[in-house]
């Protein structure tokens, strides 16, 4: 009985194969891009930097990149294909015919199993089934039903001389299985043989240097292959870090200009603005030091006849306006104000990829402020139960 799982060898074998066939296609088409390049650019020479850059760049895409995955992916697919035809071995050996057939010639009892195999039925794109190939004793004749016990349909083959109907036998053996077809009618006769041996494919002469090579089995090669990956990733990397800077420049530049400020800076930057508009002692606390920095300033309010409200609204434009220009920013806490002791906090932007989001954030909001109106949206009045007001 013919079995489908074969030997780890040859699955490496043929593995090895559909990549060396794969990546002879694949050289050719590196080799006409190779060729294309100097027609474009016929001054530069074969050897330059330049040429040798590009050349390398298109031979990964084209053939590189690929060898590698067929070489990480090796014993997974082997894996994977020795699986597969294990299981079409089991299916095989496990099935069962689940009625007592019948000679599909005299209908006779008592057939023998001659085979079993695994096929796809005729116009079903279904999963492969098995097949029982049986001998009856009485004439001598095959039938052939599916496990299901559906007999499998034979088509009515005509003689081409008479066009009566053919009678046909099968001899199987382990290379082959013969059928015999013969015209009940004028003794017209011919043989149709199935070879089951494995044909000899013709020899490829450079198959194993090709395997040697493709297959990526010297380690040197197999490592020079990954760097060079490896600096294209990050060439393509930096391109498209490129690209986005490009894209992105009138935000890039701004980040440049933000000011980052240094926590001892803070103080000089505010005081003057908030004692001119009444507010005395800014004060500091101690920085948070997580992941971003945090910081909590207080301050007093000197003016007696200004109200929670206004207080708290006023120092948080003012606040706001001040660091507008730095990487430092009001948290979203709000500015607090009890009997004039007005407090909040402060967050630092320190990573590139936040600042660019804060500039992006200020740049929306710009032709808002620039137009002088007061963002009475953005203001949000709360009273907490220790009877502070915030202002969010
Ligand atoms: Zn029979
Ligand atoms: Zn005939």
């Amino acid at each position: 009985m013919y079995t489908h799982l074969q030997t780890y060898d040859s699955y490496e074998d043929s593995y090895d194969r559909i990549t060396v066939d794969s990546a002879r296609q694949d050289m050719a088409t590196f080799t006409t891009l190779y060729e294309d390049f100097f027609k474009i650019m016929p001054d530069e020479p074969r050897k330059s930097i330049r040429a040798t850059i590009h050349l390398n760049i298109i031979y990964m895409a084209t053939v590189g990149y690929d060898l590698i995955e067929r070489y990480d992916n090796r014993n997974d697919a082997i894996r994977d294909m020795m699986a597969c035809d294990r299981a079409k071995d089991e299916q095989v050996a496990n099935a069962r015919l689940t009625s007592e057939p019948l000679c599909q010639h005299c209908s006779m009892t008592g057939l023998r199993i001659t085979n079993k195999l695994l096929t796809s039925r005729s116009g079903s794109y279904k999963s492969q089934e098995v097949l029982f190939m049986l001998k009856c004793s009485h004439c001598d004749t095959n039938s052939a039903y599916w496990e299901d016990g559906t007999p499998h349909e034979r088509l009515t083959i005509y003689c081409p001389k008479c066009n009566s109907t053919m009678n046909e036998k099968t001899a199987t053996t382990v290379k082959a299985v013969t059928t015999t077809y013969m015209c009940s009618s004028c003794g017209h006769s011919y043989k149709d043989k199935y070879d089951l041996t494995r044909k000899e494919e013709a020899v490829d002469p450079n198959f194993e240097a090709d395997r040697v090579r493709f297959c990526l089995q010297d380690e040197k090669v197999r490592d020079e292959l990954r760097r060079a990956k490896q600096r294209f990733e990050e060439m393509a990397r930096i391109g498209k870090e490129y690209m986005d800077k490009e894209d992105n420049k009138p935000v890039y530049d701004s980040v440049d200009k933000l000011v980052k400020l240094k926590i001892a800076e803070i103080v000089p930057l505010l005081q003057p603005v908030l004692e001119k508009a009444g507010y005395a002692e800014l004060g500091l606390d101690k920085p948070e030091m997580g992941k971003d920095v945090l910081i909590g300033f207080n301050c007093l309010d000197t003016k007696s006849n200004r109200n929670d409200h206004d207080s708290a609204k006023t120092l948080k434009n003012l606040i706001k306006k001040q660091l507008e220009t730095t990487n430092w920013r009001l948290t979203g806490d709000g500015v607090r104000y009890r009997l004039g002791y007005l407090n909040g906090r402060l967050r630092a932007y320190e990573r590139e990829e936040d600042l660019k989001q804060l500039v992006m954030k200020s740049r929306k909001s710009k032709p808002k402020q620039e137009a002088g109106e007061p963002d009475k949206k953005n203001n949000y009045t709360i009273k907490n139960e220790n009877g502070e007001t915030i202002i969010l």
